[in-house]
């Protein structure tokens, strides 16, 4: 369990973890696969989230994935993957924040990934936390704790001896 102390300054700016829906750079399930080649090629990152057409999430779309499928193909050329779509090669089982998600949540999830979708109860799509947004409020967190509050250590308990346990 995070301490009160260590909660507080993680989460001073918690509204900095989260990049909002708008400036996420996203594609629809329905989208042709060669869609999505293009904006991970624009936009640079390795992976992005898929919604459907009712903005709920569905599923991440990995570019190493569209590489597999056309590795698959006779020839690789962005042409040969028309005929498929984002669905087709998308993830389905990827790691949530239903919001409002708690810092332990989100740093336990971080571990595996590089960001987390959030949703809404209605699995709508609300936007990402991303490592990068974390890690900025750990560094804070690194430089502050000290200076906002008195940490001393806790004495260390003398381990049991033979002798203790037995009498
Ligand atoms: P970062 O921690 O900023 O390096 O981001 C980690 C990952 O989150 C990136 O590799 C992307 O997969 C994803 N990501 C970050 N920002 C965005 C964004 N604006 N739109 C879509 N995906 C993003």
């Amino acid at each position: 369990m995070i301490g009160n102390a260590v909660r507080d300054l993680l989460t001073q700016k918690e509204e900095r973890f989260f990049i909002p829906i708008e400036n996420v750079a996203h594609v629809m399930a329905s989208n042709p696969l060669n869609h999505a080649l293009l904006v991970l090629t624009k936009v640079g990152y390795s992976q992005i989230p898929v919604v459907d057409k009712d903005f709920q999430l569905v599923g991440m779309i990995r570019l190493s994935a569209i590489v597999d499928k056309m590795l698959s193909l006779q020839k690789v050329d962005p042409n040969n993957i028309d005929q498929f779509k984002v669905e087709d090669v998308m993830d389905r089982e990827v790691p949530v924040l239903r919001d409002p998600y708690d810092i332990e949540d989100v740093l336990h999830l971080l571990v595996d990934a590089n960001f987390l979708p959030v949703v809404n109860q209605e699995r709508e799509f609300l936007g990402i936390v991303t490592r990068r947004e974390v890690l900025k409020a750990v560094n804070r967190l690194a430089h502050q704790l000290e200076v906002k509050y008195t940490v001393s250590p806790v004495l260390e308990k003398t381990p049991c001896t033979a002798e203790t346990k037995i009498s």
